[in-house]
């Protein structure tokens, strides 16, 4: 299942990504065009924006309106409505900025590439082939895991 998401969703679209889905994104785009990639690349929409999301059903394209702001309120939204996981899988992960799938590297790999207390604390690194950047599960990993824990629970309990 591939995603394209309006400007408003920045925030939502890394969550996406990190899930493993291939989520576009542009920070200024006109709805034409977001109309159009959607439906040329089979892609669900992803907008904050109702008029939009209309436009979008009147087009044939499936689209879902994400009302809050909140990203556990949002992906336990698109997770009832289109069935998908919201589970971490370190084996399918997208770069958050780019939207290329991540890779696992060896350590030995990463080492030039981070800092001394980083190498000393982490194990498991990812890079973005095309951007390069590199990543690992730091200091903000348990956050992420709560608010998937919460997504979860949402979904489990029909709100
Ligand atoms: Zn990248």
């Amino acid at each position: 299942m591939n995603f394209i998401a309006d400007s408003m969703l920045g925030n939502l679209v890394r969550w996406l990504r990190l899930l493993g889905y291939d989520t576009l994104y542009f920070r200024n785009v006109e709805d034409w065009k977001l109309l159009e990639m959607a439906k040329g690349d089979g892609r669900i929409l992803l907008t904050k924006d109702l008029a939009l999301y209309r436009k979008a059903l009147k087009k044939g394209v499936t689209s879902v309106y994400i009302e809050s702001s909140n990203v556990a309120e949002a992906l336990a939204l698109i997770a009832k409505k289109l069935g998908i996981r919201l589970r971490f899988d370190g084996d399918n992960t997208r770069c958050p900025l780019c939207n290329t799938l991540l890779m696992i590297i060896p350590k030995a790999e990463a080492l030039h590439l981070i800092s001394p207390e980083v190498s000393r604390k982490y194990d498991v690194f990812w890079r973005c082939p095309k951007c390069l950047k590199v990543f690992w599960q730091g200091n903000h990993w348990s956050t992420i895991e709560k608010i998937l824990e919460e997504a979860n629970t949402l979904v489990g309990c029909g709100h």
